[in-house]
């Protein structure tokens, strides 16, 4: 069976092909900084092409044993985030000299298995067809955009991840002071009471820059919890939670004493937070809600929301008494993997679904609306504060992971925001939905050009922004967890996600469209 017939519900025509605009009737390039769900995507998608990027270097390095031409060594990004999703590091140069070929045809291996983590077969020695900059879609990693953004020209066509200074939403203190500015504005605009929907993020100062201030906030609240976060790490790191002012002053001892040791550069800058003591608990344990955003365009403010996203437990029974440890308290995948009771077959995983199921069954749909309403009002609140920021850039688009918190008054919580969510699966079903979901950011960018561009909803995708709040369908009874319609706001997280259904209709009905 050819490439282009392998997947249903896609249309892969001549016809279809042909009109494609400006790619026209030929295969679209991708590149990838990534070896992960993402890379299957791409290279499972028909008509799609890779083209020499990172992998190919990496891998050639690896069968060689010899750097491959013009590689270089990666160095932090200007926004000094950890990696978090499994980039190669290497940076793309020079790959016209590149001795391999695209591996587009080469294979397909799920992430999950062990062989994927190390090379793929490649014919080395073939001469590159393409250029360094003959590419349609570049799934690229931070830094390699932080290196290269100012100085590249980007076709009308061409579409790159990531926004120049995505970094303004997803440092914890930017995200912090842009959310405070926008309150601001809304209060002085719209008055106070308007302010209010924006008290979702608990109370943070940056440090040391706000030491004075967090000073006198912990002197009027004596006895809380706060947690300490490095602005600019991910994966839980260096993060730690206190209760004495004293703890913190031994710490701002050992990270702000004078440098006697000169390659030591300045200080980091941290986030002390109020914690959230009374997380809503299932089981015991605490959780947090990672959720999927997808944003094509600031201006106007273009933004779609994922159905299925994911809960993530901690392992072990929450409690006050122990602030110390991590594993209660810091409900990350790659936290709790290392826990000393982590099951791996069990995992500490929830879908959203499963968790507005739990919900609903216990408070009632009424209550459940109300969170979800909450986690949308998050959503659009924390694009429009940097709406203006942003570098708005036609080719750009952004795929974000919120994680929310509950507390127990099931009122959810801001904790932060990531441009690089993990697409490295930990099992089956997480696999299945990190593969759907790229599967549908495609097919929302839709460089095929295959849809009518007046979608609502594509795949699992809903629109739930467009320069505007968007409204559900009339009548749609979609969004139900037990037969009845929840929202009209056109935001399904946590409902049935039937995309494969929805895309054949969708996709039908376009080239019904496009015929007339
Ligand atoms: P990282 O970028 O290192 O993952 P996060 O800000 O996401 O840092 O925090 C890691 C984890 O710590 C979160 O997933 C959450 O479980 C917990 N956490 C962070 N901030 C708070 C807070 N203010 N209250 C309660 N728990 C928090």
């Amino acid at each position: 069976m050819s490439k282009n017939t392998r997947v249903p519900g896609y249309m892969q025509s001549k016809a279809a092909r042909n009109a494609r605009g400006i790619i026209g009737d030929r295969e679209i390039r991708f590149k990838c900084s990534l070896q992960n769900t993402i890379l299957d995507v791409l290279r499972g998608r028909p008509g799609w092409q890779e083209v020499p990027g990172p992998n190919f270097q990496q891998q050639n390095m690896q069968q060689n044993s010899r750097p491959a031409a013009g590689s270089q060594t990666s160095t932090q990004p200007p926004d000094g985030k950890g990696n978090k999703t499994g980039s190669t590091g290497t940076t793309p140069s020079n790959t016209q000299n590149s001795p391999a070929t695209s591996g587009g045809k080469t294979g397909t291996k799920s992430t999950m298995s062990p062989q994927t983590s190390g090379p793929q077969q490649q014919s080395v020695g073939v001469p590159n067809r393409f250029g360094d900059g003959d590419w349609d879609f570049y799934w690229c990693d931070r830094e390699w955009l932080h290196q290269n953004y100012d100085t590249m020209f980007l076709h009308e066509h061409q579409k790159i991840l990531h926004f120049r200074n995505h970094y303004e939403l997803t440092r914890k203190n930017l995200m912090v002071k842009n959310l405070k500015r926008l309150k601001k504005q809304t209060e002085r605009e719209q008055g106070k009471s308007e302010g209010l929907s924006f008290d979702f993020h608990p109370t943070t100062y940056e440090l040391p820059s706000e030491y004075h201030i967090f000073v006198e906030e912990f002197k009027r609240n004596p006895g809380i919890t706060w947690i300490m976060k490095p602005a600019a790490k991910s994966q839980g790191k260096g993060i730690f939670l206190f209760r004495r002012l004293k703890d913190i002053t031994d710490w701002k001892k050992g990270e702000y004493q004078p440098l006697t040791d000169t390659t030591r550069e300045v200080p980091e800058t941290y986030v002390v937070q109020r914690y959230i003591e009374n997380p809503y608990l299932i089981g015991g344990r605490k959780f947090d809600i990672r959720i999927y955003v997808l944003v094509v365009s600031y201006n106007p403010l273009k933004v779609w929301l994922y159905r299925d996203g994911f809960a993530r437990f901690s392992n072990t029974r929450f409690s006050l008494d122990s602030i110390e440890d991590a594993y209660v308290h810091l409900t990350n995948v790659s936290v709790q993997k290392n826990a000393p009771d982590y099951d791996p077959e069990k995992g500490c995983k929830w879908s959203t679904l499963r968790l507005r199921q739990y919900l609903s069954a216990k408070h009632g749909s009424e209550a459940v609306k109300k969170v979800f309403k909450g986690i949308d009002n998050i959503i659009t609140k924390g694009l429009q504060s940097v709406q203006k920021i942003i570098i708005n850039d036609k080719h750009c688009f952004e795929m974000y992971g919120y994680d929310i918190l509950l507390d127990d008054d099931l009122k959810p919580w801001l904790i932060e925001i990531n441009a690089s969510p993990s697409l490295t699966a930990s099992g089956k079903e997480d696999y299945e939905l990190k593969f759907g979901l790229l599967n549908d950011l495609l097919n929302v960018l839709d460089l095929e050009n295959r849809l009518t561009g007046k979608e609502k909803r594509i795949g699992g995708w809903d629109l739930l922004w467009d320069d505007g709040p968007v409204l559900a369908d009339d009548g749609n009874m979609e969004c139900t967890t037990n037969g009845t319609s929840v929202t009209t706001a056109n935001s399904f997280l946590g409902c049935h996600n039937d995309r494969k259904r929805q895309l054949r209709e969708i996709y039908t009905s376009a080239q019904a469209i496009k015929k007339t």
